[in-house]
């Protein structure tokens, strides 16, 4: 599953770009926003190894190190077949004088440029870098073209990077979704429960810790949330309560998240707050059973 979902989205991440560059002459992964981020080159290597990942996620596999490697040779095998593609595309038209993209005619390694060579794969790409102008540019008004070698080299180094960040991106995307059973080598499940009145949190916890500590305690979680999940909103936030379980081990916890309001008067998920919980899993069998 992970081999197939992983080589489609390497297909995918390399056609596209190839395809936007050859009808609009716009080179994906090199498109930035505010001078320096690489959302073009974030957004491929996001779409090259979210299969990979999506696949090992799908086939219950533990998201590991050395599948971030695989992500990261895929990134580059990505780079380097959207530059090799591009270029076998790559024709000198005649009369107009210009490159265009194309697979008759007159192909670009048969010229050759002062300084380069002849136009091989690599000479061509180091042209490419070492002399295309780069915009900058501050809400649509042009405000600099830039062509020096240096600064080719250190956009391109951006992209690469940009490539590498998208492509663990999806990776770590998904292994923080999803939690893992070691125990039975699968995922848990996960599911929203119940949202309490933030200004109750305070006499929430306290009882939820107190049946959870009283180990002979039967008190079903559902009996003991109920007077909470009736209580009218508050409206300055909430807590949210996740279960994650896992039906093979029977184990379960509880993880609470604050969404309280913010600075700017919006209710907001509170990331400082973090509240996980071990419960046993017959304590939480009526939010189980009933569907998500
Ligand atoms: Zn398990």
């Amino acid at each position: 599953m992970s081999i197939i979902l992983g080589l489609l989205s390497l297909v995918i991440s390399i056609g596209i770009p190839v395809l936007i560059a050859v009808t609009l002459h716009f080179q994906v992964i090199h498109f930035c926003l505010f001078f320096i981020l690489p959302v073009g080159a974030i957004a491929v290597g996001y779409v090259c190894g979210f299969g990979l990942f999506k696949g090992l996620h799908l086939s219950q596999k533990k998201i590991k190190g050395v599948h971030f490697l695989v992500g990261i040779i895929m990134a580059v095998i990505c780079l380097f077949s959207i530059k090799y593609a591009t270029y076998s595309l790559s024709y000198f038209d005649d009369q107009t004088q210009e490159i265009v993209y194309t697979t008759q005619g007159d192909h670009i390694s048969n010229y050759e440029i002062e300084g380069y060579g002849q136009l091989t794969f690599i000479n061509y790409n180091k042209y490419l870098i070492e002399n295309t102008p780069i915009s900058f540019s501050y809400r649509t008004r042009d405000i600099a073209d830039v062509s020096n070698p240096v600064v080719g080299w250190v956009t391109f180094l951006i992209d690469c990077i940009g490539l590498l960040i998208g492509c663990i991106y999806a990776g770590l995307s998904i292994k923080g979704k999803y939690i893992y059973c070691n125990t039975c080598k699968k995922y848990k499940k996960s599911k929203t429960i119940f949202t309490i009145p933030k200004s109750s949190g305070e006499a929430f916890f306290k009882e939820l810790e107190s049946v959870l500590n009283n180990i002979n305690s039967d008190t079903l979680l559902k009996d003991m949330v109920n007077k909470y999940t009736e209580l009218e909103n508050d409206v300055n936030g909430y807590y949210e309560c996740g279960l994650v379980y896992c039906e093979s081990c029977k184990t379960a916890s509880l993880t609470f998240k604050l969404y309280e309001r913010n600075k700017k008067n919006k209710i907001e998920n509170n990331r400082n707050f973090n509240y996980d919980i071990d419960i046993r899993y017959e304590l939480t069998r009526d939010f189980i059973q009933q569907p998500a």
